[in-house]
């Protein structure tokens, strides 16, 4: 069996996942995700994602049964189904089916789809790193919550693409707050490491978390403050963060050059300790769940 997709309570063939037009989350996004990275089949930081999934349902008020032992029982049975070595997991609940009204329906039913997916590495960009443009950050002040409603962040990545660049990182009253689909950092001369804080102008991202504990563990000075353009222009190296993306080297900032132009050495230590913190990872689902086939 090959490509299922779990929707309501259902596993089927991914061509036969369907949800009506009236679903609210096709007719006002009104609806959350989330998105978790697998490599070498190993599900990463699945606790954390799926803490961030109840608390978004919790921050738009979708009524909802959250049961985190099912959702790893699911996800686990999709990433084997499917054959997944590197890829991702894909999350989305809706408000469910209803008349198209504006406020919430007084009764619905959430609709629920889990879909996996396969990912080629592209080894060249870890290895060059890539290019970033910046462009003003025209998101509602709620970036904290995950929520599929993502408009502006398609056409600021799909305006990185017609420029040739990688990423958009996007400017608030001056300062950078991240990426259309990443955290954004920058390191400093004095070899500080500097991440926008986690409030309602970025989304707390999981792989930030993540960094910020390992920077913490092995004594780099990191600061969560913002930085504006100029700051990151001057700064010594840059990168970028995000479940699928894990730490990728910033090497020009619109037609900037980040020092020469080549990853950095901080940022390739941090992309060998997060490397790490992948293969080694002690609080991975395959081992909580003692799935055999997982550790192969
Ligand atoms: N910011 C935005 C806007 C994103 O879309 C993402 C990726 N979902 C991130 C940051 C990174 O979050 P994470 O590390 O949890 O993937």
């Amino acid at each position: 069996m090959n490509n299922i997709t779990y929707i309501n309570n259902k596993f089927v063939k991914h061509s036969n996942a369907k949800i009506s037009v009236e679903d609210r989350g096709f007719l006002f996004a009104d609806s959350i995700y989330e998105l978790i990275g697998v490599f070498n089949k190993e599900i990463i930081d699945t606790d954390q994602h799926l803490n961030r999934l109840d608390l978004s349902l919790k921050k738009v008020k979708i009524k909802y049964r959250f049961n985190k032992e099912k959702f790893k029982k699911i996800i686990t049975k999709l990433i084997k189904l499917n054959n997944i070595f590197n890829g991702y997991i894909y999350i989305q609940i809706t408000r469910g089916v209803a008349e198209r009204k504006h406020e919430f329906p007084k009764k619905y039913k959430p609709t629920t789809i889990i879909f996996t997916k396969h990912l080629n590495i592209d080894k060249k960009i870890y290895e060059k790193g890539v290019k970033i443009i910046t462009i003003p950050d025209l998101r509602w002040l709620r970036r904290d919550i995950k929520t599929t409603s993502l408009l502006p962040n398609v056409l600021s990545k799909q305006l990185a693409i017609e420029k040739n660049a990688f990423e958009s990182w996007l400017i608030d009253n001056g300062n950078i707050t991240e990426g259309s689909v990443s955290n954004a950092w920058i390191i400093k001369s004095s070899n500080t490491i500097i991440t926008h804080p986690a409030n309602n102008k970025i989304l707390k991202g999981v792989t930030r978390d993540t960094v910020i504990k390992i920077l913490k563990k092995n004594n780099f000075n990191i600061k969560e403050r913002s930085f504006n353009l100029i700051e990151a222009k001057n700064a010594k190296e840059a990168f970028l963060t995000s479940s699928t993306l894990s730490v990728l080297p910033v090497v020009k900032i619109d037609n900037y050059n980040v020092s020469n132009g080549k990853p950095g050495d901080i940022t390739k230590k941090i992309m060998y300790l997060y490397n790490n913190y992948i293969v080694k990872n002690k609080n991975s689902l395959a081992k909580e769940l003692k799935i055999a086939w997982l550790n192969q």
